[in-house]
């Protein structure tokens, strides 16, 4: 979808959010006016089983400090794995910890349009459809392919690390799950962390990624953010640039996700880059940049839970 590129001030107590129509996918942005049809992909529109609902715009504070809300986990027996020498991600705080993926979307749900295209909660007074699609490249690689290939290539850092990891959907989920259950495994797994993994699919010339945070006041808002800095950090230390399309130096708060309204635990997702820019495209397609997705998304997650 078509986004404007606004740019607020690091100190703007309030960001005015409006969504568009979108795939779901978390690609929807700030806009500060209607998007012509016109600008919609439209690969991306074909493969989209339903138009998200528009929310009404709103006010959103941005993060503020508060006190934390991180949910404590007991030391396990697990043996350190932090890498000697430098080589690798870091990996220091990782042990013990359960730790939730949440791969966005799912390969199959194109064959399921009917149990995705269900209306759920979206923790802020209104619907979403359960799960989309999501987007692609321009020749066909899936964001669904995407963000399971970073997916599993970042649990087994985690698991190598120590980390007691949990997906929240597995090679034969028929279909999504719905972003309701998505959030719904992060908090009864008690995870000291989840961390969404998306791709977008915003206009040719968009470039970068961006780091969804929880734009809702409460109890995981901060730590949320100080885990967003963390992963903005290190995946633009692998390579990727902040996004120039979407967004505030890779960080955009959002109120219309139900994946982080629901949450009762720490948690953003990362939109990895734009499917729909010749440039990004060719490094998500890159297994050796997803290898560097995921090792920095380890170190990211070591450097918020140490
Ligand atoms: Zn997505």
């Amino acid at each position: 979808m078509r986004v404007r590129d606004v740019r607020l001030p690091a100190v703007a107590l309030t960001v005015v959010m409006a969504v568009a129509a979108t795939s779901g996918c978390g690609g929807a942005a700030p806009v500060a006016a209607p998007v012509p049809a016109s600008s919609v992909p439209v690969s991306e529109a074909a493969v989209s089983p339903s138009p998200t609902p528009e929310l009404s715009p709103s006010l959103v504070p941005t993060p503020t400090r508060s006190p934390s809300a991180t949910p404590s986990k007991k030391a396990s027996a697990s043996p350190a794995a932090t890498r000697a020498g430098g080589a690798g991600p870091r990996t220091a705080g990782l042990a013990g910890k359960t730790i939730v993926i949440d791969p966005g979307h799912n390969r199959n749900n194109f064959q399921h349009a009917a149990e995705i295209g269900k209306q759920v909660p979206d923790g802020n007074g209104g619907q979403k459809t359960c799960d989309t699609t999501g987007t692609s490249t321009n020749d066909g690689y899936t964001e669904a392919a995407y963000t399971w290939d970073v997916a599993q290539r970042l649990a087994g850092l985690l698991r190598a690390a120590g980390a007691n990891v949990v997906m929240t959907l597995g090679a034969d989920t028929p279909w999504g799950p719905c972003i309701t259950e998505r959030a719904r495994i992060g908090n009864t797994s008690k995870a000291a962390v989840v961390i969404g993994i998306h791709a977008d699919g915003g206009t040719a010339g968009g470039t970068g990624f961006h780091v969804m945070e929880p734009g809702l006041p409460g109890p995981i808002q901060a730590e949320s953010h100080r885990l967003a800095i963390a992963v903005r950090d290190a995946y633009r230390a692998a390579g990727m640039r902040p996004a120039s399309y979407i967004g505030t130096d890779g960080l955009n708060p959002r109120v219309d996700m139900a994946g982080l309204n629901l949450s009762t635990v720490p948690k953003v997702m990362l939109e990895g880059g734009n499917m729909r820019n010749a440039s990004d495209a060719a490094m998500l397609k890159s297994p050796e940049f997803r290898q560097k997705t995921a090792e920095a998304l380890v170190t990211a997650l070591s450097t918020f839970l140490s």
